[in-house]
């Protein structure tokens, strides 16, 4: 650092038209804004950037300094990665401006919008690849992966994105796409934030009158039978089907599973496919019907992992639901430590298994489950958080000798980089590669997907 701590601050509050808070308060605003309540954020500053010119100055300054960078979106990493140790944190909630094209093929949004904030900005009949909690970052989502109940008709949401804006290390701005800086934008493509600001992406929108969506209830006691139908089922199936499941407990109190499938087609096929999901093993509808993707996103759902709760996460791939495999979820689900955990599987196929493998930085293109193992406490009672710990092993313990090399690297935690490497197989090496012509001194390492 040349001048020191105090003429940074002088610079920051200079250039900048948004708020800048430092030291605790800094601290404070991030704690309030991340979703996980376990973050003891520890930054320098909190920079609000209303414009990506207010992105560049901050980063500007910063380099001049020699202050690390982080970047908070959504603020939901679990591990708190918007909130990196001593560094500065560009804040980009206020950049969530959604713009669609003319010919309504693509919208363009700002780097901090929500899910939310995307589907409220275009017509009902429109639908862009996005996760399944409408409060976190598409931005965030994007650049690491985006796995989704559009994954396979439409792609993963990084298959969508056509265009980054994006603020390099020493505060200049490139937008990336097929055409320019071609092979950043490839790393941006599931190599997440690491290679600098994007202050902007364009995806794809694609034309969807309405979804067909269902809840399926499945006792424990059914569940491994279920699973394994479910497989055949999605075998048999085209791209219009998605099915994303939970091993949870419901507000009943039961434990069980939860089969959330969409159908994206036409609708009497649609009918037949959720007639078929409910006649798994000791199936039971809870409710079906037919909305505009929008209209999808349950709070009710949602309120299951709200804001402000002590979290832990981990990931697993797992190529398909067998004997073996569906007989180790359902033993994670009966060893569950309480009703505060739950493993998530996401299916993989269709139009995102049949991109090759080296088109982006996400090489995993095969058929799979991404399996998210999500553990939560109240913050009042901070020594469940030492348990949550074990509950995480727990899972890993019996998936992990059966899971795929690696994982999904939005969720994986900042010490699994020998998982993150594995996931990346042979695109470590082509990542390292940009991450050194992008940012030489390593200013935006708080990041997902590091390697
Ligand atoms: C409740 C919950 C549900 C989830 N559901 C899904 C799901 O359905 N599908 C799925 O694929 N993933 C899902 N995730 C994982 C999610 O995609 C990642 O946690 C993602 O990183 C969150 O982005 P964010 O902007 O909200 O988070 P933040 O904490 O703000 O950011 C997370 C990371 O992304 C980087 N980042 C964010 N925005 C930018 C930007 N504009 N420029 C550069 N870097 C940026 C940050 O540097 C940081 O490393 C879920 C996570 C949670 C907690």
């Amino acid at each position: 650092m040349n001048n020191g701590k105090a003429s940074l601050r002088d610079a920051l509050q200079r250039s900048l038209s948004g708020s800048v808070q430092f030291d605790a308060e800094a601290n404070r605003q991030i704690g309030a804004s991340l979703w996980n309540a376990d973050v003891a954020p520890d930054v320098l500053a909190l920079v609000e950037c209303r414009s990506a010119a207010d992105v560049q100055q901050a980063v500007r300054v910063a380099s001049d300094y020699g202050a690390l960078i982080s970047t908070l979106g959504g603020g939901h990493d679990w591990a708190g990665r918007a909130a990196g140790r001593g560094s500065i944190t560009v804040d980009l909630r206020q950049l969530k401006a959604v713009e669609l094209n003319r010919d309504r093929s693509a919208v363009t949004i700002g780097g901090g919008t929500l899910i939310d904030h995307v589907l409220a900005g275009i017509p009902d009949d429109l639908a862009i690849v996005t996760g399944t909690i409408s409060t976190v970052g598409v931005t965030g989502l994007t650049l690491g992966g985006g796995y989704g109940k559009l994954n396979s008709r439409f792609g993963l949401a990084l298959d969508t994105m056509t265009r980054a804006e994006v603020v390099l290390a020493d505060g200049s701005t490139v937008v990336a796409s097929e055409q320019d800086d071609a092979e950043l934008f490839w790393a941006l493509r599931g190599g997440g934030g690491n290679f600098g600001v994007v202050t902007s992406i364009t995806l794809a929108a694609h034309q969807l009158r309405h979804v067909l969506t269902g809840t399926i209830f499945v006792p424990l006691s059914s569940a491994k039978a279920s699973l394994v139908g479910l497989q055949a089922i999605l075998d048999d199936s085209g791209d219009e089907l998605s099915v994303f499941s939970a091993l949870m407990t419901v507000p009943s109190g039961d434990r069980g599973l939860i089969l959330a499938p969409m159908w994206a087609g036409g609708e009497r096929a649609g009918e037949r496919a959720l007639q078929t999901l409910s006649g798994l093993q000791g199936a039971q509808t809870l409710a079906q019907g037919w909305s505009t993707y929008r209209a999808t996103y349950n709070k009710k759902f949602e309120e299951t992992w709200p804001k402000g709760r002590g979290y832990r996460m981990d990931a697993h791939n797992i190529q398909r639901l067998d004997d073996t495999t569906a007989e180790a979820l359902v033993e994670c689900a009966k060893a569950f430590r309480s009703n505060a955990d739950c493993v998530m599987l996401h299916d993989f196929h269709g139009a995102c298994a049949r991109v090759a493998p080296e088109a982006t930085a996400f090489p995993v293109r095969s058929e799979h489950f991404n399996v998210q193992v999500v553990t939560q406490w109240s913050m009042d009672r901070p020594r469940d958080g030492e348990a949550a710990l074990q509950s995480i092993e727990a899972v890993k313990e019996k998936l992990g000798p059966l899971a795929m090399r690696g994982g999904y690297t939005n969720i994986l935690g900042p010490n699994e980089s020998s998982r993150v490497r594995a996931f990346y197989g042979t695109a470590a090496q082509r990542l390292a590669d940009v991450k050194r012509r992008y940012d030489p001194s390593d200013r935006f390492r708080f990041n997902t997907g590091r390697l």
